[in-house]
Parts: C-alpha cells; structure tokens; sequence
C-alpha cells in the first residue's frame, strides 16, 4: 500500500504533466509526448487513476496527443447501436465509444484505459 502523501504528489505531478503537455503540444510535440509518457509512468508506479479530462487526450498506444485536426479522427458510426470512433492518426490505434447516454459513456471511459 502505498502512503496517501506519495498518490498526493503523484497526482500532482500528473496534472502539471499534462499541463505542460497541453502547453508545450504546438511548440514541441516530441517533449509533449514525452510530458504524457512520464506522466502515465508516474500514474502506473503511485497506481492512480489518471483523471478523466486527460484521459482522452492521447493515445494510449503511441501516447500521441489528441490535439488539432491531423492527430486523430473522430466518426460516429451508426451500425448496431451508435457509436463515436475516435483513431490515432499516428499509430492507427481506434477507441469506441457508445454514444447513448452521458452515463454509459462515462462507464466506457473508466472501462479498460
Ligand atoms: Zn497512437
């Protein structure tokens, strides 16, 4: 188990992270990227959620952040039930979500990230 001090710092350190990585994304990608790698390092080690609003920023694959137009797509797609498609435009990963309800995304979002 690890100490409540420790998760404390971790998040914080996630969150200036992923700051520093929405800042510095247009100027630098590669040290963005990198900011992102760090950041789910430090989640992974403290075992800490990373929150939500960042969560969907990158790929979780390559870590490529989800911002502009030529980093990724997103379609909504309408066979069986409707869904958003959302495509790393650099590695090809794809994420689904259902586009129900808020409340069933939401569940879908804390699913297997
Ligand atoms: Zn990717």
């Amino acid at each position: 188990m690890k100490s409540r001090l420790l998760r404390m710092i971790a998040r914080e350190r996630v969150d200036r992270l992923f700051e520093f990585a929405m800042l510095s994304a247009r100027s630098d990608l590669e040290a963005a990227r990198e900011a992102v790698a760090i950041a789910r390092r430090i989640a992974q080690r403290a075992r800490i959620r990373i929150p939500k609003r960042y969560k969907l920023m990158f790929c979780r694959k390559c870590g490529n952040l989800f911002l502009g137009t030529d980093s990724f797509s997103v379609r909504v797609r309408d066979r069986r039930s409707t869904h958003v498609v959302v495509r790393c435009l650099r590695c090809g990963w794809v994420r689904r979500y259902p586009a129900v309800k808020e409340k069933q995304i939401r569940s879908a979002a804390r699913g297997s990230w």
